[in-house]
């Protein structure tokens, strides 16, 4: 059922690296060979061996309407006629950040990119032009993309090839970055305290690269507090919980504000885009307003903005829209759990909007170390026996999964018949 996938991987490694263009791709921690995609539609994926799949993945989270959304098509259709990019600023920028900025009472201005490695790295420059510190703190399994500085204990992709950094990183450059353990305020206190020149504090504050793990209210408390006491800046990068876990992000749940906001794939709606938001003060630092430099000649894309801006505005159209993804992602997830325990298997769950996860361990882990001792091989069997299926989940346990607008409860009903199925092999 996978033939002209596993010859089209073959293919692909002679020209490419691994034959991927982002590692994790490759299914290198589970079992099996990745399909390549012809086409999707609603919440369905499609192969070159024409299998179909619903697609728990969307793109890694972008595609919260689905595929070929019939609103996002149109008007990239539309847009993509009057030119594909001019170098020069369009409306459609300021009617994108519009509609980000007043999701967010402490945001003010925002700056488009084309990733969100993009927006992350620009973020951290500003955090260190602003504050003229340069000491960065990340937590272990959050992943903020590929640059330099951030490529420590970053979950995800690193954690599945099982590499603690990468090799081509100086240690001159990662010497800046200090590694915390999420949810733990102890150990985050004394980072405060060793050093004296912290520019700023990134987490994901609902992570989802490390599988689904939320963090508490009191550590997020905590961050903002020890930021606020020693003049660094709080960065939440919401890159993938923007405008996925609810329409305010992570602060539609937790209320705390940060100095900095990234965000990315649901504001491109699966065009690259990324951003970076903050307030006037802050934003002011930035090229050409102030000396932090930062450019791009692709950034702020008039088809990408099109894409974003139909998305957000369908986003804010539908005042049910979460509490129905949610509803979702919970029946899933609690449908999960529920064959599991039939079939005497621990799984733990969790939800946030419309994002979910689900681990094959004992006890809810709350840090990248309590992911690491679940049951790896047990979830590689589980998504390959549910991609025989036609259920496409993520490759990894250390990602999140996604509910789209377009899934039915009848599907998620007959995913859970065949985890049913599949639990009782495992
Ligand atoms: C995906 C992601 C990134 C990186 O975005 P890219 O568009 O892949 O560069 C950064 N931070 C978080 C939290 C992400 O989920």
């Amino acid at each position: 059922m996978f033939k002209k996938s596993i010859k089209a991987y073959e293919d692909a490694k002679i020209v490419i690296p691994g034959g991927v263009d982002s590692p994790v791709r490759a299914f290198g921690g589970v079992i099996g060979t990745p399909p390549f995609i012809t086409k999707g539609k609603g919440s369905y994926l499609y192969d070159v061996d024409g299998n179909k799949y619903l697609d728990f993945v969307q793109s890694w989270g972008p595609l919260i309407f689905g595929h070929c959304d019939k609103d996002i098509e149109k008007a990239v259709i539309k847009t993509a006629k009057l030119g594909l990019s001019f170098g020069a600023p369009t409306e459609l920028e300021t009617e994108l950040a519009n509609e980000i900025v007043e999701m967010f009472p402490h945001i003010d201005k925002v700056r488009f990119v084309s990733s969100g490695t993009e927006a992350v790295m620009s973020a951290i420059r500003l955090a260190r032009g602003v504050t003229g510190k340069n000491d960065i703190i990340k937590f272990e399994g959050c992943y903020h993309g590929h640059s330099d500085s951030l490529l420590v204990s970053a979950g995800s992709g690193m954690a599945t090839f099982g590499a603690p950094s990468s090799p081509g990183v100086p240690s001159d450059l990662i010497k800046h970055t200090i590694l915390s353990e999420y949810n733990n305020i102890e150990q985050l206190e004394k980072c405060f305290k060793e050093s004296s020149d912290i520019a700023c504090l990134i987490i994901e504050p609902i992570a989802g690269n490390m599988g689904l793990v939320p963090a508490t209210q009191e550590f997020l408390k905590a961050c903002r507090e020890l930021c606020t006491k020693h003049g660094a800046l709080l960065i939440f990068d919401e890159v993938m919980s923007g405008f996925r876990a609810s329409l305010h992000g992570s602060y539609g749940s937790n209320n705390i504000q940060a100095d900095i906001i990234t965000f990315g794939k649901v504001i491109g709606a699966g065009m690259p885009v990324g951003a970076f938001a903050s307030n006037d003060f802050i934003m002011g630092h930035l090229s050409p307003l102030g000396k932090v430099y930062q450019a791009g000649t692709l950034s702020g894309n008039p088809v990408a903005m099109a894409a974003g801006l139909v998305s957000l505005q369908k986003i804010k159209k539908d005042k049910e829209l979460y509490t129905k993804l949610n509803e979702k992602a919970v029946m899933l997830t609690s449908g999960l759990q529920k064959v599991a325990l039939k079939h005497n298997i621990p799984l733990q769950v969790d939800t946030r909007g419309s994002m979910f996860g689900f681990f094959f361990c004992e006890e809810v882990p709350a840090n990248m170390k309590e992911v690491g001792k679940c049951d790896f091989k047990r979830f590689a069997t589980f998504h390959h026996e549910m991609l025989k299926r036609g259920f496409y989940f993520a490759c990894s346990q250390y990602e999140a999964g996604f509910i789209c607008e377009t899934m039915t409860k009848k599907e998620i009903k007959a995913t859970i018949k065949a985890a049913d199925v599949v639990m009782g092999m495992l």
